[in-house]
């Protein structure tokens, strides 16, 4: 070894170890903030919102600190980062773009958009339960002012949306994502239209019985560890919202909710909350902190949640497995037969809520947000005017209306969260997920039939080699044109759509 790339290895073995015990900090707020979702009572939310805001704070702090800055530096031209897919050069690169995107913020719009976050989540919580929109619009308001001071630090080419977008689907488009999306819709619709004018109806009624919940989450527990989720490495709780942490590494922590007259719920947000846990236990540990011990993108993370609650949590060969379990744990399945089952747990209709909704509608409530906080963003959409702008979009791409602003505009938890940009990434998700799943299938071979035997291995396996432990190596849109062959577009999730509706509708 040269003189010269001994000195580089050293710089590099530094800013790694600086970065590593950022992580220390960073896995400390993750922990406050799974608490604040699972257990913090409400009058606790101020000094959270003191305690997240400090810390954001020193994290900010040690991620500009302006020696990363020339050490990147010293880096840049070495041999280390020569190759920007080798470890040293993946971890180089991606802590440079991470360096240049932090150090545009300011400290104070940090600590703020970290303390709004706790606040923000407290003020929705509050107006939803009061079905009260007027009671969150000044918060919203002010959400929204940080996020275009924010977006306008990042800086950006097209559109203030773009630079939020890239916090959490690095290096995506607005416009792009505009036209996939568009395009799905183009056949979404036609086909989410056949359905409704099928005469055939599954009895959705057989899942509103009661199924008693401490048995639900028996059986939810066996499914996750079925599919791989390591129990020794993660753990489920209660929460209003079910979500997955990972304050740490081999501590991840999904949670859910049980309704006794609803089986759905709690059994398949396990599923897809595992599927997140299995992603983040299959990061190579090694590397935790670093890029290369890190998801892709929320879209990639996503793919892996969809996959196993619908791919294949929502087929019928993991119910020809499951079934007998599930009747002889729920009295309530004892005289429905398989095909009713599985027909009814994937009832497809028009619905008000998007994390309830069936795998066909569902891209429709996320278009839906898309649109909205572009605009909202853009600051063409007043606050004052966005429930009836929610009402209006849902009647024109759904055909209802919702009843109260708590089951519209409410909903969901993000913007009170000031997590703008991170709607798309669930319909990427979908569309990942689909195109991942048909490439898994054509280098495992049928995976119904494993599924049938209860066997998930060789695909968690397979998806552990080629997307867990790629960590932040490739952008998400080159991981996927990587492992499927293909560049992102909406035909995988057409395709799999149709093959598995087409039937159950009776559609020609
Ligand atoms: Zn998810």
């Amino acid at each position: 070894m040269t003189a010269t790339s001994d000195t580089h290895q050293t710089t590099y073995e530094r800013l790694c170890q600086h970065v590593r015990e950022t992580t220390l900090l960073t896995s400390a707020r993750q922990l406050l903030e799974w608490d604040e979702r699972v257990n913090l009572p409400p009058a606790g939310a101020p000094f959270r919102a003191d305690q997240v805001e400090y810390l954001a704070g020193l994290v900010h702090q040690r991620q500009t600190a302006p020696q990363i800055g020339e050490w990147l530096a010293q880096l840049a031209d070495s041999p280390l980062a020569e190759d920007p897919y080798s470890d040293t050069g993946t971890v180089i690169h991606r802590l440079k773009r991470d360096y240049d995107k932090r150090t545009k913020l300011s400290q104070r719009l940090v600590e703020e958009l970290a303390r709004m976050g706790v606040l923000g989540q407290q003020s929705w919580a509050t107006s939803r339960k009061a079905n009260d929109f007027a009671q969150f619009r000044p918060v919203l308001e002010q959400i929204l002012t940080l996020k275009r001071e924010e977006a306008a630090a990042f800086g950006y080419e097209e559109s203030a949306y773009d630079a939020l977008l890239d916090e959490f689907e690095p290096g995506e488009k607005t416009a792009n994502v505009a036209r996939v999306l568009g395009a799905l819709r183009e056949q979404l619709v036609p086909l989410v239209q056949q359905i409704a004018a099928s005469p055939r109806r599954p009895n959705a009624q057989l899942l509103k019985r009661s199924f008693p919940v401490d048995r639900q989450a028996e059986f939810a527990r066996r499914a996750a560890a079925a599919i791989g989720f390591d129990f020794q490495a993660g753990r489920i709780d209660l929460s209003q919202h079910p979500f997955c942490a990972e304050p740490g590494p081999f501590d991840a922590r999904l949670t859910t909710r049980y309704f006794e007259h609803f089986f759905p719920s709690g059994l398949f947000s396990v599923l897809h909350e595992a599927g997140h846990g299995i992603y983040e236990q299959g990061l190579n540990k090694e590397f935790y902190g670093l890029p290369l011990g890190q998801s892709a993108s929320l879209g990639i993370h996503e793919s892996q949640s969809r996959l196993w609650e619908n791919h294949v949590g929502r087929s019928r060969a993991f119910w020809e497995h499951f079934y007998p379990q599930a009747q002889e744990e729920f009295a309530a399945l004892e005289e429905v037969s398989l095909e009713d089952f599985y027909f009814a747990i994937n009832d497809v209709q028009p619905s008000l809520i998007r994390t309830e909704a069936d795998e066909v509608t569902y891209n429709l409530h996320v278009m839906i947000r898309f649109e909205l906080e572009q605009v909202l963003i853009a600051d063409e959409l007043a606050v004052a005017d966005l429930p009836e702008a929610w009402n209006d979009k849902y009647r024109e791409y759904l055909g209802i209306e919702p009843p109260s602003d708590a089951d519209g505009v409410l909903q969901d938890v993000h913007w009170g969260a000031c997590l703008f940009g991170y709607f798309p990434t669930y319909t990427l998700g979908n569309l990942y997920a689909s195109q991942f799943m048909a490439r898994a299938e054509q280098d495992l071979g049928d995976l119904d039939s494993m599924f049938r035997r209860g066997e998930f291995g060789p695909l968690r396996e397979w998806f552990r080699e080629r997307v867990h432990r790629q960590g932040r190596r490739y952008s998400a849109t080159e991981l996927v044109e990587r492992v499927t062959g293909r560049p992102l577009s909406p035909d995988a999730l057409m395709e799999h759509l149709r093959t598995k509706f087409g039937p159950l509708y009776g559609l020609g």
